[in-house]
């Protein structure tokens, strides 16, 4: 390992990946440093459509398109006790170039793309991992490196670039993560085979189930192997481990007990993985960037997974990020804050507008509007924001949110004075 690099980019998710391979692809030196050796198991497996522009991007749709990823053109929804159904088709979104999606087995979608990384020229150590990031007063210069026989060693840096997902490296040496006030949720997942679905054109799409334990994702992986993973509020984690019955299996077999949708999917089903948890896994950091650093993907923030968000946010944040980095080392001189301030705006609004979405997924008025076949113009909106559509300016995106909230506060109005029923939504904490 050299002793410094103009971009030294911390994880090789696809978050630091993607801005390794655009930074190595303009001519700069990129170290990634990346603590697992690839391929590895990681949760977080239906993208969306607004994934392809990134895809062609890096020089990888093709491979993509050709690897025997399960294709997905839509979602759908299911809300409990009554059974509400709902279908989002992205060829009915607003950019209907975008009609189609993966669901992928990250291990092999992230050894792909840190391979395409590597490809590019990015020197790329697997098995290394660092333990904090260096300062010069507030400016980072570098970072401390252990390999996996535990010698260290430092890497110094114009940049550094923070991929390392939710373990949040330097938004927790620098305290700037903050839990998410209303989403306080835990997961539990596993693969499962034999699950009933075969749901959408060609199978593919994911379906969602909520009801008042929460949420199930079903996310088909091939024509066998279904991924099946359960958010519910954290506390109800917190209690069953204080019990007998606290094993991830057996709370995970409860949550499924009270869905009659999921039950009858699973019914003939065995788990292939063995089940895991995770909890409390929505929080943002203070700041994106400061003198010398930048935070992408999950280690900016990471939201409840309901619209499949993560590996898009992680990906456009990182090419975004990468593209302002460049931009900076062009002109030549140090990068700081004032000169990335742009990237942290861009990186919230995605953020944001996501959030606003998910926390109307635990709204009973918005899940009204969103199950009762709304509007054309509405289902437009929706469809679009789940394909990803939140980063761009565009009015039509104002309209249609404004139109579907605004109904939804006309619905909670009109339930308040008991004209209306509103239905039950999925509890998030
Ligand atoms: C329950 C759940 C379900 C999800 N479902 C979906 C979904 O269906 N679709 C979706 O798009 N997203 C989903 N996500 C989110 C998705 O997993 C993440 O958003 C995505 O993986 C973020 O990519 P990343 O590159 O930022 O981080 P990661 O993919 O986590 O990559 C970070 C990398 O950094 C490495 N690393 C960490 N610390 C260090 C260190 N100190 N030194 C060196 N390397 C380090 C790690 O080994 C890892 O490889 C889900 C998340 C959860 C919790």
């Amino acid at each position: 390992m050299k002793d410094s690099t103009e971009v030294l980019i911390i994880g090789g998710g696809p978050a630091g990946s993607t801005a390794a391979a655009l930074l190595a692809s303009a001519g700069r030196s990129v170290a990634v440093i990346e603590k697992a050796r690839f391929p590895r198991f990681h949760i977080g497996e239906s993208l969306l459509p607004y994934n392809a522009p990134i895809f062609r991007r890096l020089g990888v749709w093709e491979q993509l398109a050709t690897h025997g990823f399960q294709r997905k053109h839509g979602a759908q929804f299911v809300f409990e006790p009554d059974r509400t159904a709902s279908r989002l088709d992205f060829q009915n979104s607003l950019d209907r170039d975008l009609p189609l999606a993966f669901q992928v087995r990250r291990a092999e979608l992230d050894q792909l793309l840190l391979d395409n990384a590597r490809k590019r020229g990015a020197e790329v150590l697997e098995g290394h991992s660092v333990d904090r990031v260096l300062f010069e007063g507030d400016r980072a210069t570098g970072a401390e490196i252990r390999d996996d026989t535990g010698a260290a060693k430092s890497l110094s840096a114009k940049v550094v670039i923070d991929a390392t997902g939710r373990d949040t490296l330097l938004g927790r040496q620098l305290g700037l993560k903050r839990k998410d006030a209303i989403l306080r949720q835990a997961a539990l997942f596993g693969h499962f085979k034999n699950a009933r679905m075969g749901l959408g054109p060609d199978g593919g799409d994911i379906l969602v189930v909520g009801g008042e334990y929460g949420w199930f994702w079903l996310i088909p992986l091939d024509s066998e192997t279904t991924s099946v993973g359960v958010v519910f509020p954290s506390r109800v984690l917190k209690e069953a481990r204080k019990g007998d019955h606290g094993s991830a299996l057996d709370v995970f077999e409860r949550l499924v007990a009270q869905s009659p949708e999921v039950s009858e999917r699973l019914k003939n089903a065995h788990p292939s993985r063995p089940v895991e948890a995770t909890a409390d896994f929505s929080y943002r950091c203070d700041q994106f960037v400061g003198d010398g650093w930048m935070l992408v993907g999950d280690a900016a923030g990471f939201l409840d997974p309901v619209f499949s968000s993560g590996v898009f946010l992680a990906m456009s944040t990182a090419a975004r990020a990468a593209d302002l980095v460049e931009k900076r080392l062009k002109a030549g001189g140090p990068v700081l804050r004032k000169h990335l301030i742009g990237y942290e705006r861009f990186a919230k609004r995605g953020f944001e507008r996501f959030r606003r979405y998910i926390l109307a997924y635990y709204d009973p008025a918005c899940v009204s509007v969103f199950a009762s076949e709304p509007p054309a113009i509405i289902r437009r909106a929706v469809s679009s924001a789940f394909a990803g559509k939140v980063f761009q300016r565009d009015p039509r995106i104002w309209l249609m949110n404004y139109l579907f909230f605004t109904r939804a506060a006309q619905l909670r109005r009109l339930a308040a004075r008991n004209k209306f029923q509103l239905p039950l939504a999925p509890s998030c904490r």
